[in-house]
C-alpha cells in the first residue's frame, strides 16, 4: 500500500474574523489519508496534500484532495459552525456533498484566467448539506425556504476561510459554496 491511512487529531485554532469561534481542540473526526506532494502541470499541484473522507465526523460524498491547512479549516468550520447551525434539524448534519476539490484549472474554468485555488489544493466546493434523515439542504435553495440557514452557513465560513463565494457572488456559484484558504492581506473576501 502506497499511502498510510491515518486519523489526524489536530489542535485547531478557529480563526477570528467571524467572531463566534473560540479556540478549540479537535477530538478527532477528521479522517484523512496523507498523500504528501501531489504533482501537477504548470502551477498546479498540492503540497502537504491529504485525501479527506470525513471532517468533524461529517462524511464527504467524495474524497477531497486538499492541503492540510484546508483540511483543518474544513474540520474546524464544520465542528464550530456548520454542525451547531444545523443543530437537530433532520437529526443533524451527517454529510456534505463535495462538488469540487483539487483540479488543475483556471478560475471558473475560463481560458486565460488566473489559476484557481482548486489547482493548489486550497479549495473545496460544497453543493449540499446532508442530514441524518436523508434531507439535503442544497445551495440551489438559497432563495427558497432553506435560504436563511444557507446564509448563516455561508457567513460563518467567512474567517475560517479566506475566500467564501456563494450564489450572491456570480453566476458560477449558484449551486455551490466555494471555500478556500488563500491568504489575502486585505482579510477575508466573502460574497
Ligand atoms: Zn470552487
Amino acid at each position: 500500500m502506497k499511502y498510510v491511512a491515518i486519523v489526524m487529531v489536530m489542535a485547531l485554532a478557529s480563526c477570528g474574523g467571524g467572531g463566534s469561534g473560540a479556540d478549540t481542540i479537535s477530538r478527532g473526526g477528521l479522517v484523512a489519508t496523507k498523500l504528501g506532494s501531489v504533482p501537477g502541470p504548470g502551477g498546479c499541484g498540492v503540497s502537504n496534500a491529504y485525501r479527506v473522507t470525513e471532517a468533524a465526523g461529517v462524511r464527504l460524498t467524495q474524497a477531497a484532495t486538499i492541503n492540510r491547512k484546508t483540511a483543518e479549516r474544513l474540520d474546524g468550520w464544520l465542528r464550530n459552525h456548520a454542525i451547531p447551525i444545523i443543530g437537530n434539524r433532520g437529526g443533524g448534519l451527517t454529510g456534505i456533498q463535495v462538488a469540487a476539490h483539487y483540479a488543475c484549472r483556471s478560475r471558473n474554468s475560463r481560458k486565460g484566467a488566473r489559476l484557481s485555488e482548486h489547482a493548489k489544493g486550497n479549495a473545496i466546493d460544497i453543493s449540499a448539506f446532508i442530514l441524518a434523515d436523508g434531507t439535503r439542504i442544497t445551495v440551489l435553495g438559497w432563495r427558497g425556504r432553506d435560504g436563511k440557514m444557507l446564509k448563516r452557513l455561508h457567513a460563518s465560513a467567512c474567517g475560517p476561510f479566506g475566500t467564501v463565494l456563494g450564489p450572491e457572488a456570480d453566476r458560477h456559484h449558484q449551486d455551490h459554496f466555494h471555500f478556500d484558504t488563500a491568504d489575502y492581506r486585505s482579510g477575508s473576501y466573502c460574497r
